[in-house]
């Protein structure tokens, strides 16, 4: 499978780039994974977005979400007669968010819930709830013909239940947004918390993301690298980049 990065930034995009969004790709299945602020014309240089066959959303925070309404806009004034309608995954928390991933002939809002991981085309993904202001979900996402797999924070503070979710996975893609001295905070995992989640669950590939953009980011990635110890490959996101696994 295929992961490429269409946005990374926290809160709000920045010098030309979009938040938190990834295309992920395996058989010819492309799923979206958040559709953050500023991300759609990315998506567009990396794929027509009539041949999505899917999205999934973490939260409904505006960095996660925004521009889902112009997906579905897209598909409803370019899709010929009678194409399929998107099946969109969220939670149900919020009953407004939820409804709005459905809209008529183009998208149906499709629910999950932590306990039971769900079959999206060739990938089996696995839920945890972050520590968030809202309620969030990670995913652990695996590739049903390869089992391999990786886990996406989404947004959370430090959880120890993370090292479960975590172990074992190929790639972790982490909320980094805080560099050291920020420690439990109940909104988003600093540097150094990545880099130890990383070692202790025995993760080969760390990509740094949902960044801020008041901070040195060479210096976010040499902490993460501090407390991941040798043997993690520790990676800053950055617009296009793609992952093989
Ligand atoms: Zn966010
Ligand atoms: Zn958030």
């Amino acid at each position: 499978m295929e992961i490429t990065v269409l946005g990374f930034w926290g809160a709000y995009p920045w010098n030309k780039e979009g938040t938190s969004s990834y295309l992920l790709k395996s058989s010819g299945f492309s799923l979206l994974i958040d559709a953050g602020s500023g991300t759609f014309n990315m998506l567009r240089e990396t794929i027509e977005p009539l041949e999505l066959d899917a999205v999934i959303i973490s939260h409904y925070h505006h960095d996660h979400i925004a521009d889902l309404g112009v997906l579905q806009y897209y598909r409803q004034l370019n899709q010929p007669e009678g194409h399929a309608e998107l099946p969109i995954y969220g939670h149900t928390e919020h009953e407004f968010y939820f409804d709005a991933l459905t809209m008529p002939k183009v998208s149906k809002g499709i629910p999950y819930e932590e306990r039971t991981p769900i079959t999206i085309g060739p990938f089996t993904v696995g839920f945890l709830r972050t520590r968030h202001p809202v309620p969030c979900f990670a995913m652990r996402i695996t590739e049903t013909s390869t089992g391999k797999n990786f886990v996406y924070t989404a947004d959370s503070g430090y959880l120890n239940k993370f090292t479960d979710f975590i172990e074992g996975t190929n790639l972790l893609i982490a909320d980094s947004y805080f560099l050291n001295g920020n420690e439990d905070n109940p909104v988003h995992f600093t540097a150094k918390e990545v880099g130890e989640m990383a070692k202790n669950g025995g993760v080969p590939k760390v990509l740094l993301s949902h960044l801020q953009q008041e901070i040195h980011l060479s210096l976010l990635k040499s902490q993460a690298e501090e407390a991941a110890g040798t043997g993690v490959d520790v990676l800053l996101a950055e617009t296009g980049l793609t992952i093989v696994l």
